[in-house]
């Protein structure tokens, strides 16, 4: 008799707890992910590098589909995704991260519940494996939002966090870059009317500007999350931060409107809040989350000469992946499984 009242007591209790906490829904749990955007053309790709991005872009999305699949939180799903992409040296985050000019690897991660409207972010740090996780342990075990360089890595040690030699974060491809952006502004001023040339240079190399990841996760309750994570910009100089770890710009979310991830040229991003921006036009003029995302991407950065795109996803699950750049690593799945993955307009 014990047993069944107490068996009773847990089942009125936990149905309860559900029905507070929004009902549960699998039919709404939705990850967009995007690896980066920039001068991606067909003509700079090799159908096996093609292969390499979207396999892994596929794997990524399996990863995170996997956690939402088994109830856990967009959260989680968020981070179990970017970790996968910082791991891989294909993408400018974690292992494979650009440059700067000093010759070091600069990571920048930051990561947003939508629920309890929490964030967490770092930035400029040279020694955490997954900033991604740091970033979320800021926003859980700490009072911070925003924590730099060293005292962001001794709070990660402390932690627990995975800590690597910062030679871990270097591959040859990404050292070729800043060697030939280099190369390109000696030339650059060394003939100073020969304008232009930079740019033609830069798009020799695919993702050379940009290569952020990206994710947001809508799970069964309905809860939105959003986390971005990055090396920066090739040849980045004196600290340079750039819009990935600053809440409101290159990430945001909030369960009332959106989620919301950004890729590009940082500075411009700060200087339009892109993510938060995303979310203002849907909650202060009702607009539909592909009209607000395309209002800020499109237009707005466009007019700027902000060059970048935007992944965002609303409560209901709907998508918008836009950018105005000639390419963005992108991809999406929905509850059902169905999945895309693209690179190209
Ligand atoms: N937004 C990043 C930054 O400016 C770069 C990128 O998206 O690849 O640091």
């Amino acid at each position: 008799m014990k047993y069944v009242v107490i068996t009773f007591l847990v089942l009125v209790t936990t149905t309860f707890t559900i029905a507070q906490n929004q009902s549960a829904d699998m039919s709404r749990i939705t990850l967009v992910i995007h690896g980066g955007a920039g001068t991606i053309t067909r003509k700079s790709m090799t159908p096996e590098k093609e292969k390499a991005y979207k396999d892994k872009l596929n794997e990524a999305l399996q990863v995170g589909y996997a956690v939402l699949k088994k109830g856990g939180s967009s959260l989680d799903a968020v981070e179990a995704t970017i970790r996968i992409m910082e791991d891989s040296p294909l993408f400018n985050a974690g292992k494979g991260a650009v440059f700067t000019n000093a010759g070091k690897n600069e990571l920048d991660a930051s990561i947003m519940d939508g629920k309890t409207l929490k964030a967490g972010a770092i930035a400029g740090v040279t020694t955490i494996k997954n900033p991604i996780s740091t970033a979320r342990m800021v926003m859980e075990k700490s009072e911070h939002v925003l924590m730099t360089g060293k005292g962001a890595e001794q709070f990660a040690k402390e932690k627990g966090a995975e800590i690597v030699d910062p030679s871990y974060f270097y591959t040859e491809q990404r050292y070729q870059q800043l060697q030939k952006i280099k190369q390109e502004e000696k030339t650059q001023l060394d003939h100073s009317e020969d304008k232009g040339s930079l740019d033609e240079e830069q798009s020799i190399f695919e993702g050379k500007k940009f290569g952020t990841v990206g994710a947001v996760a809508l799970d069964q309750f309905g809860n939105l999350a959003a986390a971005t994570s990055t090396g920066g910009m090739t040849n980045k100089r004196y600290g340079r931060v750039g819009d990935s770890p600053i809440i409101g710009a290159g990430t945001y979310a909030d369960n009332q409107t959106c989620a919301v991830s950004a890729t590009g040229h940082g500075e411009y991003f700060i200087r339009a809040v892109v993510a938060y921006d995303v979310a203002a036009l849907m909650a202060y003029k009702g607009l539909s989350v592909k009209e607000a995302a395309d209002e800020v991407v499109m237009k707005k950065l466009v007019k700027m000469g902000g060059e970048g795109g935007i992944i965002a996803l609303d409560k209901n699950g709907n998508i918008a992946m836009p950018f105005n750049s000639e390419g963005m690593y992108r991809g999406y799945i929905k509850a059902d499984g169905t999945s895309e993955v693209l690179i190209y307009k």
